[in-house]
């Protein structure tokens, strides 16, 4: 079974949680193995939920969802070119 990347993107936070299915998962995998621009907007997220972690010990702000997903966007569309 294959995903488009916007799939991909609607699963990112579960797949970082380890809350997705494990066939979801698996197939969150091998699309991140063959697909440039999904893998770059994982490393992007993983590093924005590691900045935020440090920041406040597990408490997220308000709007943090928003703004995680505007800047999803942005990486979205600087990794579409
Ligand atoms: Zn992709």
């Amino acid at each position: 079974m294959v995903i488009e990347c916007k799939h991909v993107w609607e699963h990112i936070s579960g797949y970082l949680d380890g809350t997705l299915d494990p066939a979801l998962l698996a197939i969150v995998q091998l699309h991140l193995e063959h697909c440039e621009i999904c893998s770059a907007i994982l490393d992007s997220t993983r590093n924005i939920l590691i900045l935020t972690a440090d920041d406040r010990v597990f408490e997220l702000p308000m709007g943090f969802s928003e703004r995680l997903h505007s800047r999803l966007d942005e990486e979205i569309r600087s990794a579409a070119g």
